[in-house]
């Protein structure tokens, strides 16, 4: 791991709502996560009730990087061009980071407290999604974490080609069919989590 990279304990908001505790195993390829050392990544969208303090989880999970790229190999060439077009415009990670960095504020609800694009706030957000990059059990500051804001992600989806809307629907399909806590995380629908 590089030297210059903060890390901290993997924070709660990050945590497995479904378990209560920390995501163990990618959600793909089932490789140990957390007790294991590769990169990965958390991913959860949830609906915020005024703040991070009380919200309803839609899904989360955690996935290898491995997977993470097969994941993204599954986008058609004018779907990768659109979204990398967007971000280019809309985004200056650097700039996210560089601020936080500069301020010594390592503290992920900081990071996760505005859009990454709109800039609005999370207590102004009916749906969001936030991102973590971690390796074991730890959240390591990078570009992430980050959060996107549901009206964003609206956005994001509607850059994306027919072919490539089809393929994550199957995915998303498949997924739902797969692992059980994914699963009956979809059926027991929302919960909230204080
Ligand atoms: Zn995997």
């Amino acid at each position: 791991m590089n030297m210059e990279q903060k890390t901290i304990d993997i924070p709660k908001v990050f945590h497995c709502d479904y378990t209560g505790g920390p995501f163990q195993k990618c959600i793909q390829c089932e490789m140990k996560l957390y007790e294991g050392d590769v990169p990965y990544l958390i991913e959860k969208a949830l609906k915020p009730y005024g703040s991070y303090e009380a919200y309803s989880t839609i899904f989360e999970y955690a996935v290898c990087l491995g997977c993470a790229d097969s994941m993204k190999s599954m986008l058609s060439k004018s779907s990768l061009a659109n979204l990398m077009n967007y971000f280019q415009q809309h985004v200056d990670f650097y700039a996210h980071r560089a601020h936080l960095v500069a301020q010594e504020e390592y503290d992920p609800m900081k990071w996760i407290e505005k859009c990454l694009v709109s800039r609005r706030d999370v207590n102004e957000l009916a749906e969001c999604q936030i991102y973590a990059s971690c390796q074991g059990d730890q959240l390591v500051f990078s570009e992430f974490p980050y959060m996107i804001s549901g009206p964003v992600l609206d956005e994001v989806v509607d850059l994306l080609s027919a072919e490539t809307k089809d393929e994550l629907d199957n995915y998303r399909k498949e997924i739902v069919d797969g692992p059980s806590e994914f699963q009956d995380l979809l059926k027991s629908g929302p919960k909230v989590f204080v």
